[in-house]
C-alpha cells in the first residue's frame, strides 16, 4: 500500500486543520499560534512516520530477497550434493564391476577352477585396461569440468579443418567397409571471404574422434559415414558486394554434423547421452566397449569453446551429432 492511502486519515487531518489555520473566523482568536505550532508539529510527526514506514518496508523487502537467495543458494547445493554423492557411486559401479570379474578370475586361476589359458587372460587383460581407460576419462573430465585443463586458441581456416578431417577419417573408415564422405558446405561464402574458427585443435579433434568413432561402434561396416555441416550467417553473407566491402569480419556459426547410418538412439536414451557413464540400453548390454564418457568430455570441450553441442536421431535410422562453434568471416587480404 502507498503511503498516501497508507496515512489517508492523517493528511486528511492535516489539510482540513490548515484550512481552519486560513478560516477567517479564527484569524483573531489567541490560541491560534499555538494551534499553528501544533499543526506543524503534527505535519512533521506524519512525514517522520512515514519516512520510518518506508524504510522499514524497504528493509523487510530487502530481508525477504535474501531469505529467497539463500533458500536458492542452499537448493544449488543439495542439488550439487546430490550429483556428488550420484558421481561417487557412478564411479564406485563402473570401475567396481571391470575389477569384481578380474578378481574372480584370478581367484579362480589361484584355487585351480579355471586353467589360467590365453582366453581368460585376454579378457582379464581387457578389463584392466577398462580400467585404466575410466580413470584416464575421468581425470581428463575433472579437468576440464574445473576449467583447470590448458587450452590453446588459434585460428584455423574452415577449408583447411576440412581437409584436416577428410585426411583423418577417410582411409580407415574405407578400410572398415563404411561409405566416407566429407562434404564442402562453404558454397555460400562470398567471394574473396573465407570462413576462419578460433579452436583448441587437438581438443576438437578430440570431439570428431569421438562422433566418428561412435558412429563406427554403432554401425555395421556397409554403412554411411558422413560428415557435413552448415554455415549460419544471420543473413549477412546475403549483402550486396558493396556493403561487404564496407564491413571488416563478421561474425558467424559453423555447425559440423557426423550422421551415420547405424542403429540410432532411442527417444527415451536421447537426453543422456552427454551425460557421465551414459550408455544407452544396447551399448550397455552388447559387449561393445566404451566407458562412457567421451561424449560427456566432447561436450566440456565444446562449452569451452562457446559451443553447443547436440544430436539428432531416429531409432534403426542412425544419428547426427553435432556441435557449433563461434567463427568469423574474414576478407582476403588483396
Ligand atoms: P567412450 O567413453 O569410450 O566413448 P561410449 O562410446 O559408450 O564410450 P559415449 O561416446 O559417451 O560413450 O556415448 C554414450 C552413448 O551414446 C553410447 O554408449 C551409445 O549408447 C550412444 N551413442 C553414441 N554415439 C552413437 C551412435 N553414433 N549411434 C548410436 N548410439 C550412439
Ligand atoms: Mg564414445
Amino acid at each position: 500500500m502507498d503511503q498516501e492511502n497508507l496515512f489517508g486519515n492523517e493528511w486528511k487531518v492535516l489539510e482540513e486543520s490548515r484550512q481552519t489555520l486560513e478560516n477567517v473566523h479564527y484569524q483573531d482568536n489567541e490560541l491560534l499560534p499555538k494551534f499553528k505550532r501544533l499543526v506543524t508539529d503534527y505535519e512533521r510527526l506524519i512525514k517522520l512516520t512515514a519516512k520510518i514506514f518506508k524504510i522499514s518496508d524497504i528493509q523487510s523487502k530487502n530481508i525477504k530477497r535474501h531469505e529467497d537467495e539463500v533458500r536458492q543458494i542452499n537448493d544449488d547445493l543439495q542439488q550439487i550434493e546430490r550429483s556428488r554423492r550420484k558421481l561417487m557411486s557412478d564411479i564406485s559401479h563402473e570401475i567396481g564391476t571391470p575389477m569384481t570379474s578380474v578378481q574372480g578370475y584370478v581367484k579362480a586361476m589361484l584355487d585351480g577352477v579355471i586353467e589360467p589359458g590365453e582366453p581368460h587372460l585376454q579378457m582379464i587383460y581387457s578389463k584392466v585396461l577398462l580400467v585404466n581407460d575410466l580413470v584416464d576419462d575421468l581425470f581428463e573430465l575433472s579437468k576440464l569440468e574445473a576449467s583447470k585443463a590448458a587450452f590453446q586458441f588459434s585460428e584455423y581456416p574452415l577449408e583447411q579443418l576440412l581437409d584436416l578431417m577428410k585426411s583423418r577419417f577417410e582411409l580407415e573408415a574405407t578400410d572398415r567397409g563404411y561409405r566416407f564422405s566429407v562434404e564442402d558446405f562453404q558454397e555460400n561464402i562470398p567471394r574473396n571471404r573465407y570462413v576462419s574458427i578460433s579452436m583448441d585443435l587437438k581438443r576438437i579433434e578430440q570431439v570428431m574422434d569421438n562422433f566418428v568413432n561412435n558412429a563406427f561402434r554403432y554401425t555395421p561396416p556397409g554403412g554411411i559415414i558422413k560428415i557435413h555441416g552448415e554455415i549460419h550467417s544471420d543473413g549477412l553473407f546475403e549483402l550486396g558486394e558493396e556493403q561487404l566491402l564496407l564491413v571488416g569480419s563478421l561474425p558467424c556459426k559453423v555447425t559440423f554434423k557426423v550422421s551415420d547410418s547405424g542403429q540410432g538412439i532411442d527417444e527415451e536414451s536421447l537426453p543422456y547421452v552427454f551425460d557421465r557413464f551414459y550408455r544407452a540400453i544396447k551399448a550397455k548390454n552388447s559387449t561393445t566397449p566404451g566407458t562412457g564418457l567421451g561424449l560427456a568430455i566432447a561436450k566440456e570441450i565444446v562449452q569451452q569453446h562457446d559451443g553447443h553441442i547436440g544430436v539428432q536421431s531416429v531409432k534403426n535410422q542412425g544419428c547426427t551429432f553435432y556441435f557449433t562453434l563461434p567463427a568469423m568471416l574474414i576478407q582476403e587480404q588483396a
